[in-house]
């Protein structure tokens, strides 16, 4: 289980996937409604739609469900169009939250049946908290200890049959028997530019923004693959476009934001850059270890690790290699540089190096 602090962004980075300030009450009104409205992720809600369909067929309470994957890429919206495909109320908490098994059983025997319960960052529950959970996941029931010491009795209190959605950014981090308890595990990916681009156009309707199609596809093409971004930096080029210019958001006036806000051709912000900077300057290339990284960017290392690198892997400029992060020919040429002639073309280097990059990479990884 993973102690490490949230993925907090620095400052409100436009291309950040977590919620920064502001964002909560639009985003509300931007959220998918029903499986029908979420854009993209075919998989998952084909899946999902089995899930829901076959335990509403039977009338029973679905499996405990468990979304997994970046931040940003709609696994709160799923929990909640979830409850509501399921008719049922969704009550919400996260990980840290749950610091106290009291906690947990205070928010366990207050569910009505049915209910839908949502723990963002599951990882990051307390190991006490979590072995409440397993009993409550199994057995709908938990047992609270009261008193301390020898004299503690434990009382058993049977709870309302409810479904658990846990989201987590490192399923990785989950221990087994957590993971196990889940019924069916949904695997978000990044989405592509023709997804972001539905998401974009649905939301300028709903937020009554003029956007025209090339620049809701330049838009598209910036946002990390990330649909939280992709409202973000729409509300940005919205502000630009009311503000110095005619309201209308044509392509010129996209770009001219966008560039404004430091996100680049390939949506990669400051932050990115200077890890990537970090990685080919100070580190040749790498293998550097993911602390060592954060500290040459003056990051925290879970900012690096869940907000930075996911994309920048994606996008073929970093590999996560069991020696450490190593900067791809891409990530070079995207930077104006050129490569090392052993880092190869296609993107993925496999640089083998006598020595670390650094004493501190020994075991980072
Ligand atoms: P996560 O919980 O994974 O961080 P959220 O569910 O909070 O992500 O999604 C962030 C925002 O992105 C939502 O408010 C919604 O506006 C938008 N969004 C996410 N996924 C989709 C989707 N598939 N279709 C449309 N909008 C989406």
């Amino acid at each position: 289980m993973s102690n490490s602090p949230a993925p907090e962004d620095s400052g409100a980075r436009p291309v950040s996937p977590g919620v920064i300030d502001g964002d909560g009450d639009v985003e509300g009104s931007l959220r998918p409604r029903s499986l029908r409205d979420f854009v993209g992720q075919p998989k998952v809600r084909e899946q999902l739609d089995l899930v829901l369909s076959g335990a509403k067929q039977r009338g029973a309470a679905p499996d405990h469900i468990l979304l997994s994957g970046p931040p940003g890429l709609g696994k709160t919206s799923l929990a909640m169009i979830i409850a509501s495909e399921l008719g049922t109320s969704l009550r919400l908490t996260s990980g840290p939250a749950l610091e106290r098994p009291g906690d947990l059983a205070a928010m366990l025997s207050n569910l009505v049946e049915g209910d839908v319960l949502f723990i963002d960052e599951i990882h990051r529950i307390s190991r006490p908290a979590e072995e409440m959970l397993y009993l409550a996941m199994e057995d709908f029931r938990v047992d609270v200890v009261v008193g301390k010491g020898p004299g503690a009795t434990s009382i058993p209190l049977e709870i309302a049959p409810f479904t658990l959605v846990g989201a987590t950014t490192r399923s990785g981090a989950l221990t087994g028997p957590l993971r196990d308890r889940f019924g069916f595990t949904a695997h978000m990916d990044f989405y592509d530019a023709g997804e972001l681009q539905r998401i974009l156009l649905r939301s300028a309707q709903i937020l009554g923004v003029r956007l025209k199609e090339d620049a809701s596809a330049e838009i598209a093409r910036r946002s990390r693959g990330t649909p939280r971004i992709a409202n973000r930096l729409l509300r940005r080029v919205r502000d630009y476009a009311d503000v110095r210019a005619d309201g209308v958001v044509t392509i010129e006036v996209a770009r001219a934001a966008l560039s404004v806000y430091d996100v680049d051709d390939l949506g990669l912000d400051r932050l990115d850059r200077a890890v990537l900077l970090a990685l080919v300057k100070s580190f040749n290339g790498g293998p550097v270890g993911a602390a060592t990284l954060a500290v040459a960017v003056g990051e925290e290392p879970a900012t690096v690790e869940e907000v930075c690198e996911p994309y920048l892997v994606r996008a073929g400029m970093l590999a996560r290699t069991p020696r450490g992060r190593v900067a791809t020919a891409a990530a070079w040429e995207h930077l104006g540089l050129v490569p090392p002639p052993d880092t190869t073309v296609a993107g993925i280097a496999v640089r083998e190096r006598a020595e670390p990059a650094s004493l501190f990479d020994a075991g980072e990884l």
